[in-house]
């Protein structure tokens, strides 16, 4: 087999496939069978990591020459001039990039529903969402479109996708991977990271995409490890920890005994399980709302129909052409955040909201040091419930927003998590077990993963 038959075998399942899942956006198949020639030519020397394999890209992380629209209107034309970092680390590990994958708008989302383009579908089951905001990402993987896929998680972004879909997705620590081209959403909470079938493949994407980056001032100066020889099998003696909170009211039935039987896994594994408390993790939505709508507030004010994309016709000034061009381009999810975040950060306002939540933001992450003193890992559920039906929250912005329950406080105290699938609902659809690490140890994360999948 070559790579060429690689990326065709890609585009014929999206071919197959792709008119009912809806996972891509922009795909170039000329482009990626070019780069399959070039790569054929480097085989047996000097193979990059990643050499030969089909990769699709969420549709905020900026690619050269292949349109970036983050799943707006205000984007719908923007073919970028430039690379990403992550992008330019696929390039460098010898991966090729099949297209771009659909997401809520500017990843603002939990279903995919929020995208200006499409509404991506669950494979496992046409009628439910797929997940957000990586649903895209998330569905290509699981439907077997690519087997390697990015998203980002702001709030849960790559772990609840992956979870309704049945594969496996990593929120890496904050600082991990280079944000450099990632359209920004909340920019002290974003992160890029893997998501695909098994732990090992996430451990080698992971390795290609990390480190530390002129770039990125957040990026961190901290080694990349090699992540595949964690995957050892053995975590005899390891640290469990299971937040009460995780596993109370609100979350049902079955995704609490699919977390009970994961931890008899472990268990049986040789790890040894004790219940603690996240007492803080309850003001987690109330905390990432208010802050990651405010640095949204922030970030896209430079959408503003000069600089790039979208731009709106028949202005009778300067002032008009803006509002005109922002009514125009957002979609109301994005507009519900804007004047939230404003809001927030008005004067008058900004102490009793924005200071606030910076405050409870700390004492989030407190919880999550007080506990990893004592413990290794931190397992719970990863979604309160499986996928449900397109549709069925979309009126409804706060139940939509309390799918992220469990995953929004990861991202606040900027530890890594990773969900891998965890058993099916009654309803045939998949479940997914969260394992939380310390800071920049994602070594255990995947050791734990990987001893459990
Ligand atoms: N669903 C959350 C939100 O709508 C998280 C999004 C994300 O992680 N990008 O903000």
């Amino acid at each position: 087999i070559t790579i060429a038959d690689l990326v065709r075998e890609s585009y014929k399942r999206i071919e197959e496939v792709d008119g009912k899942v809806q996972a891509f956006l922009t795909l170039d198949e000329e482009r990626a069978l070019e780069r399959a020639e070039e790569l054929q030519k480097k085989l047996g020397a000097d193979e990059g990591l990643l050499y030969g394999m089909p990769i699709g890209v969420k549709d905020n992380i900026v690619t050269k020459g292949l349109r970036t629209t983050a799943a707006s209107k205000i984007l719908g034309n923007f073919d970028p001039i430039y690379n990403s970092t992550v992008a330019d680390k696929l390039h460098a590990a010898d991966a090729i990039t099949i297209g771009k994958l659909n997401m809520d708008e500017f990843a603002m989302g939990s279903s995919t529903e929020n995208s200006h383009f499409a509404k991506t579908k669950n494979p496992w089951n046409l009628e439910t969402v797929p997940g957000g905001s990586s649903g895209g990402s998330a569905a290509a993987v699981a439907a077997g479109e690519v087997p390697f896929s990015l998203g980002s998680d702001t709030g849960g972004s790559i772990r609840q996708p992956a979870s309704f879909c049945g594969v496996v997705g990593l929120k890496p620590t904050y600082g991990r991977v280079s944000r450099f081209g990632l359209i920004a959403f909340a920019s002290s909470l974003d992160q890029i990271g893997p998501i695909t079938t098994s732990v090992e493949d996430n451990a080698y994407l992971l390795e290609a995409i990390a480190g530390l980056d002129p770039n990125d001032s957040t990026s961190a100066n901290v080694e990349v490890p090699n992540y595949r020889s964690a995957l050892t099998g053995d975590i005899k003696g390891l640290k469990v920890a299971v937040p009460k909170e995780y596993l109370g009211d609100g979350v049902s039935e079955e995704v609490r005994q699919s977390v009970r039987e994961a931890l008899k896994v472990l268990e049986g594994l040789g790890a040894t399980i004790d219940e603690v408390s996240l007492p803080h993790s309850k003001y987690g939505v109330a905390t990432y709302y208010l802050l990651s709508s405010s640095e949204a507030s922030a970030n896209l004010a430079r959408f503003d129909g000069i600089r790039y994309g979208y731009r709106a016709d028949n202005a009778e000034n300067l002032i008009d052409l803006y509002k005109k061009t922002r009514a125009e381009g957002f979609g109301d999810e994005v507009k519900r955040r804007i004047m939230l975040g404003t809001y927030a950060l008005s004067s008058g306002y900004y102490d009793a909201y924005y200071k606030k939540a910076q405050k409870v933001r700390t004492l989030i992450k407190q919880d999550f040091e007080k506990v990893f003193e004592d413990y290794d890992v931190i397992v719970g559920p990863t979604t309160p419930t499986p996928a449900f039906k397109i549709g069925e929250q979309i009126d409804d912005p706060l139940t939509m927003y309390a799918n992220d329950i469990l995953t929004i406080p990861v991202n606040l105290a900027g530890v890594p998590g990773i969900s891998v699938p965890a058993g099916l609902s009654e309803s045939g659809l998949p479940l997914g077990l969260q394992i939380i690490g310390k800071h920049f140890d994602e070594r255990t994360v995947y050791r734990v993963a990987h001893a459990y999948e």
